[in-house]
């Protein structure tokens, strides 16, 4: 069996033109634009990128954007200061400080000032203990991002055995939760594994679904996974760079034999990756509806 290749660019096009039509309409009826603000401080250059794509894709969508570039040197009650004036702007719906910081800075107490409401990134406990209950205002982008992927893909969620492997609070965790939640696009039967679990291969091996979010190249082997299985590679790895300086990127399953036996799968670049900051600006839309009462 070849899998079929679940394109995250294909989907992620998707869910932008109906949120486009989305927006306009919002424009039209309510008169309301949704709102995200951007913060990043220092000059990472990666960073730099991700903030960059996240205010051109607000930009393209009709989403009005607010940039704040932040020098290094700048100190937590400055940082706060700016967390708290942007909580009480009303065109701001969506609020997202781009991590890391730099050491100096305290990242949880900057995270955890963001007004519930606004955190887009569904990092605030409120939030993460909103979806753990069921009730969630927000989902968290990437998780939320997986959950569209096989919703829109057609996979069979319900009932499914799902493996996630990984327990980090801004993958394992939130897609592992939102799955085994009893609601459509969900209802599986999730077992989570990391680098204390005895036997990974018995756990993978009896995946209908295999979420890998572990930050190893060629963490998943085709002998790890049963025929058709479905399986959601959510890793980034940097293993070396063309000689044009572009970075060459590989996930967490060695793809070349694992799409012979899966039914579908997700390729590194272009699967879970263009979903996420799609994800986010989901969020912001949803939330200037809650907020205008729309929802
Ligand atoms: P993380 O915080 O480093 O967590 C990795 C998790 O995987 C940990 O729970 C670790 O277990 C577990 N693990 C590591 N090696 C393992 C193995 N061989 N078998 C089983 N479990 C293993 O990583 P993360 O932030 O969740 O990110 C994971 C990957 O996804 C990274 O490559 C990251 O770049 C990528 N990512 C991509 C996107 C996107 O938008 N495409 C977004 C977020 C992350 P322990 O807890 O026991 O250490």
């Amino acid at each position: 069996m070849t899998a079929q290749i679940i394109s995250g660019t294909e989907i992620a096009k998707q869910i932008r033109e109906e949120l486009a039509r989305e927006i306009t309409k919002l424009k039209e009826k309510h008169n309301l634009v949704p709102g995200l603000a951007t913060v990043l401080v220092g000059e990472n250059p990666a960073s730099q990128v991700y903030v960059g794509q996240k205010e051109k894709t607000s930009l393209a969508l009709g989403i009005y954007s607010e940039r704040h570039d932040i020098p290094v040197e700048t100190t937590q009650p400055h940082l706060m200061a700016l967390v708290d004036k942007l909580n009480n702007d009303p065109k701001i719906h969506g609020i997202l400080v781009q991590l890391p910081l730099p050491k100096h800075l305290n990242e949880t107490e900057v995270l955890y000032a963001i007004n519930p409401k606004k955190d887009v990134d569904g990092f605030h406990p409120v939030n993460v203990g909103k979806l753990m209950i069921g009730e969630p205002d927000y989902l968290p982008c990437t998780p939320h991002g997986i959950q569209q992927l096989l919703v829109r893909s057609g996979v069979e969620i319900s009932g499914a055995e799902v493996v996630v492997l990984g327990r980090s609070n801004i993958v394992g965790k939130p897609i592992a939760n939102i799955l085994l939640q009893k609601k459509e696009g969900a209802n599986a039967t999730v077992t989570i594994c990391h680098t204390g679990t005895r036997d990974i291969s018995f756990h993978t091996r009896r995946a209908d679904i295999l979420i890998v979010a572990a930050g190893r190249p060629k963490a998943v082997t085709s002998d790890m996974v049963k025929e058709g299985v479905v399986v959601i590679d959510v890793g980034v790895n940097r293993i070396g760079k063309t000689p044009e300086g572009k970075a060459i990127l590989t996930g967490d399953v060695d793809f070349e034999t694992v799409k012979e036996k899966a039914s579908a799968i997700t390729p590194v670049p272009g699967g879970v990756g263009p979903m996420t900051i799609t994800m986010l600006m989901t969020n912001t839309v949803r939330s200037a509806k809650l907020a205008a009462g729309l929802v």
